[in-house]
């Protein structure tokens, strides 16, 4: 019984330092391969280019992930606000909620991203 309990738990374990390294998580640079921190992939997502830490080259969003991150962004934003006379929130916890949102929203971005060498449109 205890046994079976520790195998349970080194199981887990693995699949939480899977999801550390992060596999395909982060994106590569289309240039020269080298993989994106966290933090530089969350600044790309707001900013839509930005230069590769590793060589410099400028880099892109594919349009198609950046079209999925404005629709994780506003698809909960508008089921938070019709949801807000239901719940009978008041202004402060509303807030709360919204930036609570915002913040778990960001963390997960840079998992969408994908990165390009050129600039493609949006639409
Ligand atoms: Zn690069």
């Amino acid at each position: 019984m205890d046994l079976n309990w520790k195998k349970g738990k080194m199981k887990l374990w693995k699949r939480s330092d899977n999801l550390k390294e992060g596999g395909t998580s982060m994106p590569n640079c289309q240039n020269c391969n080298y993989k994106w921190s966290w933090l530089d992939t969350v600044k790309i997502g707001f900013m839509n280019n930005r230069k590769c830490p590793n060589c410099g080259e400028r880099q892109f969003i594919k349009p198609q992930t950046s079209k999925g991150i404005y629709a994780l962004y506003i698809i909960p934003l508008i089921v938070i606000l019709f949801s807000r006379p239901l719940f009978d929130w008041s202004t402060p916890v509303f807030l709360s909620i919204g930036i609570l949102f915002v913040v778990a929203l960001t963390m997960v971005m840079p998992y969408t991203i994908k990165l390009s060498n050129e600039q493609e449109p949006l639409w």
